[in-house]
Parts: structure tokens; sequence; C-alpha cells
């Protein structure tokens, strides 16, 4: 094992700051000694090729683009289906619109019609009655923007009926949808049934390798032969073209066919924490919102002096607004931290009663 790869400080605390912060497994940096490579900016690379066939398959759709990031790949994706002026429609507290630095307006141009959810997931209804026809005063909503699981509400699943309710509604007014799926295989998991059968309800999906999947870089986009032609030269307009990316797309593979089903793991432990935590005094947990790997907590004092305080016991944790924290459970997680972390909130618990 790369040792460099993991200071002992970093595996000492229990991080739970976000599921981007693993590091690569020893069998990623195996494949990764052992991918061939290619050019792949000229095409020619066979294992960025292989993992974009694996990720095709995996999410039902014809063809599928190795992306640096999950950002990249939902504005890519937004480039690629809309034209300037065009009207989106997106859940309000969508990362497409928060975490992604105002980038539907920068780079394709489209108005962002934000639309309010219940954890995360919005009423098809209201979404129908703000679908715009183009004429000479109003925009054309051409694109309808969903994220599995998501990110803000805590992790909340779309139902599937709801996403072919999406479909139908998509059909009826000829829009097209793109799924901001980073975590597409936490709700695959987490509602046991195949990716492919979630994307099966949208034009395009993308979904990160980088989070509970534990690679250390990298995003796919999947939908039609003709629109991952676009998108291709969108990333390239981008600067995301990458050379010898077999490198990181090894990791990738190892990800799609090793890493998947050990997000169930995330969940349990993600579930166990938020029954304790919402017992305690202090604090409160919506465990109606805790479907995945993350886990939302209230807290009746700053959130931030709860981080503090936290990291006394060598636990790290977001405080994602002034009463809230946020705890995302990943491999480097394990029963063992999972117990500290408790531990260290029923400690506190007591002192931190506003
Ligand atoms: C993490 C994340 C992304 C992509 O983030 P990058 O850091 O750009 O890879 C996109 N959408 C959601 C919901 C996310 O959680």
């Amino acid at each position: 094992m790369n040792q460099a790869a993991f200071p002992p400080e970093a595996l000492a605390a229990v991080d739970l700051r976000s599921d981007t912060v693993t590091r690569p497994t020893p069998e990623m940096y195996q494949a990764m000694l052992e991918a061939p490579l290619g050019d792949d900016v000229l095409g020619d690379d066979p294992t960025v090729a292989r993992l974009e066939g694996l990720a095709a398959q995996m999410t039902g759709k014809e063809a599928a683009l190795f992306v640096p990031s999950g950002t990249m790949g939902n504005q890519v994706a937004l480039a690629s289906h809309c034209s300037p002026g065009d009207a989106i429609l997106i859940e309000e507290e969508a990362h497409i619109l928060y975490y992604e630095v105002g980038a539907p307006a920068a780079i394709s141009g489209v108005v962002s019609w934000t639309l309010p959810s219940t954890h995360g997931v919005m009423d098809p209804d209201v979404v129908e009655r703000h679908v715009l026809k183009a004429s000479l005063h109003t925009p054309a909503t051409s694109l309808l923007c969903l994220e599995n699981t998501h990110n803000r509400a805590g992790g909340t699943i779309i139902p599937l009926a709801t996403m072919t309710a999406y479909q139908q509604i998509a059909e009826r007014h000829g829009l097209k949808i793109h799924l901001d799926g980073a975590r597409l295989f936490n709700a695959s998991v987490a509602l046991g049934v195949p990716a492919r059968q979630i994307a099966a309800s949208v034009d395009s999906v993308s979904f990160c390798l980088s989070k509970g999947l534990r690679s250390p870089v990298g995003s796919l986009l999947c939908g039609s032969a003709g629109f991952i032609d676009k998108a291709r030269i969108w990333r390239k307009r981008l600067g995301g073209g990458m050379r010898q990316s077999g490198l990181l797309a090894a990791c990738g593979l190892v990800s799609l066919e090793r890493m998947v089903d050990r997000l169930a793991g995330d969940h349990a432990r993600a579930r166990r924490t938020a029954e304790r935590l919402a017992a305690l005094p202090g604090l409160s947990v919506d465990l109606d919102r805790v479907q995945t790997n993350i886990v939302l907590v209230v807290t009746h004092k700053a959130a931030s002096d709860w981080a503090k305080a936290l990291r006394e016991f060598d636990i790290w944790c977001s405080a994602v607004a002034a009463n809230r924290l946020r705890l995302m459970f990943h491999a480097d997680v394990d029963d063992a931290k999972t117990d500290r972390a408790i531990a260290a909130f029923e400690e506190l618990s007591p002192r931190m009663i506003a």
C-alpha cells in the first residue's frame, strides 16, 4: 500500500465532512499500473473506452463521456441540450444552482426557473404548470433538471413513480430531462433497482466516481450517441479533454465493478447514527430524510460551535447552515468510527443545550 496516500492523522480522524475524502484503494493503484493507455483526445485510450462502455451499459444509454468532475458533466449536458435564452426547470436548492458558480447562466445562457420541493422532489403538477412554449414573448422551456439523490435535501431519493411522471410531462411538451445523478448508485442501491431503471426516465444522466465509489477523480455523462457527440465538443471547449486519462478511468472501472454494493453499508451507518442522534437533547434529525448516506442534523446551538467541539474528539463534519451539520458516510467510516462519532455526540449533548 502507498503509505504517502494514507497519512496517519487522516486515518485517525472520523472525517464526515464529505464522501469525496476517500483515498484510492490498493486495487486502484494496481489497476493504474496495469492500464493500457492512449490519447483520449485523439480517441484511442482503450481504458477510457472501456469505462465509457461500461457506464453506458449500466445506465442503459447508447454512449457515455468521461469528464473530470460532476460539475462539468452537468454543465456540458445543459450546454448540449439547450440554446441561449431557453428556460430550464430546476429545483430551487439543486447542486447545479447552488454549487456550480452560476454556470447555467455563464456557460449556456439559460434562464433558471426554480421550483420548490418536498425533500428535493418537485410536484409533477407544479413542474407541468411551469412549462413555457416559445413565443414572441416567452422563452422555450427546453430542459427539466432533476437531482437524485438530492444533496442539500439530505441524500433523498426521487420515487420511481415520480420519475415516470416527469418523463410523461417531458413527452407531452417536448422537453428533455437531465438527471444530476452524482449519487445515482446510492439511489439505485437504496431502492434495490438497477441504475438503468432510474435512468430510463431521463435523456441524460451524470454520476460521480469520486464519492461513495471511491475513485480519486471523475464523472460520467451518459445519453444517446448524438447527444454524447455534442457533449464531447463541449467538454473540449471547456478544457476537459484529457490525454492519458485511462490512468483515472482504470480507477473508475474498479469503482463500477467492485464499489457499488458497498454503498449499502454507508446507508446503514448513516441510519444508525441518525436514530441515535435524534434521541439526544440539543439536536434534532428528520429521520424521513435519512434515506442514503447523508445525515442532516439540526443543532439548537450554533452548528459551528458543534463542529468545533466535535473536532476535539477528532470528529470532522461540515456546518452547512447556521444550525445545520451535515454528516456524510463513506468507505473510510466503518462501524468502529461510526460508534466513535455517536459517542462524541452523546458526550457533548448535555453541554450543548442552548
Ligand atoms: C458532488 C455533486 C456534484 C458534482 O460535484 P464535483 O465536485 O464537480 O464532482 C454534482 N451534483 C451533486 C448533487 C453533487 O453532490
